[in-house]
């Protein structure tokens, strides 16, 4: 008897070794994985000849500046400037506010990625859509970035001048723009986070979400994209990550092995430091203009209602 327990016991105890032999291999490959990854660059060597500009930028803070007269609720403001040797820009936010004390607070950003030109397009018509309607947004207060990468949005490139892909930035923070926005958000919780982006190499729509118990939000959105008869995307992959029906639902997880290496988007550090409710919007670049607009105008939309629904 007192044998037949001892063998229990240390046949219990080989399992337990065996069960923390095969963790330990486990965690090691991870580890090893994020150090090789870790030193894979995601970013392209600085720009050192100036490319062709593609967008004026004066034209487009003089739109924004003009949806700004126009309302009472919508103010602007210079949050950072940009600096190279033969380019300099404004970082400017866009606020929303409708009454002294908003029930809920919004962050909206877009063209982190200069070459994904609708997300800017988007947020631009969005400010002008509420200057006619500020009631539907009433119990919200909505800082906006329309453009955090100026140069790359000019020039129609996805980095910055320096070559830095700022949506790896935000664990390193070697980008000037990267750190604006960090010392623009610090200390700030939002309920609701978004940021706009455009896939050169997507088919259909898609949304990201970080850290979220259930799908219920984006499947919605997903399904009434799918009803204008959009396209969906299945297949585009993110390190690990994969479309499934045009979602790629982030665990924590996934945020912390992109902080370890080294390689945080604006989305996942929001979704860690400032808000819970985090989601990115990507349209194809391959479909029509006015179809990507649409596209992001609904999931902007439909982000502030399903979320604030009680506002
Ligand atoms: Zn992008």
């Amino acid at each position: 008897m007192i044998m037949n327990h001892g063998n229990k016991m240390a046949e219990a105890e080989l399992i337990y070794h065996v069960h923390i032999g095969k963790i330990s291999i486990v965690v090691f490959w991870m580890l090893l994985v994020a150090v090789l990854f870790s030193c894979v660059t995601r970013h392209h060597p600085p720009f050192t000849v100036r490319p062709p500009e593609h967008r004026n930028l004066q034209a487009f803070e003089n739109r924004l500046q003009k949806a700004v007269s126009a309302s009472t609720h919508l103010t602007m403001e210079k949050i950072g400037r940009v600096d190279y040797p033969d380019f300099q820009a404004f970082l400017c936010r866009i606020r929303f506010q409708a009454v002294q004390s908003p029930r809920y607070r919004v962050l909206i950003s877009a063209v982190i990625h200069g070459n994904e030109p609708a997300s800017a397009e988007a947020t631009a018509r969005f400010v002008e859509d509420l200057i006619g309607s500020p009631e539907k947004y009433s119990n919200l207060a909505i800082d906006i970035v329309p453009i955090v990468n100026p140069w790359g949005w000019v020039h129609d490139i996805r980095y910055n001048q320096a070559g830095i892909d700022i949506n790896r930035d935000f664990a390193t923070f070697n980008a000037q723009e990267s750190n604006i926005i960090k010392q623009f958000i610090q200390n700030t919780s939002y309920d609701l986070m978004m940021d706009l982006h455009e896939d050169p190499t997507a088919r259909g729509f898609y949304l990201y979400q970080y850290g979220l118990a259930d799908k219920n939000v984006c499947e919605k959105i997903v399904a009434t994209i799918k009803d204008l008869g959009y396209p969906i995307e299945q297949n585009v992959r993110m390190i690990i990550l994969k479309t499934e029906n045009g979602i790629i639902d982030a665990p924590m997880w996934g945020l912390w092995y992109m902080r370890l290496t080294g390689q945080l988007s604006i989305t996942n550090y929001c979704r860690l430091n400032n808000s819970r409710s985090v989601f990115t919007v990507e349209t194809p670049t391959s479909l029509l203009w006015e179809d990507r607009l649409k596209m992001q105008k609904t999931a902007v939309t439909m982000l502030l209602d399903l979320m604030m629904d009680d506002k």
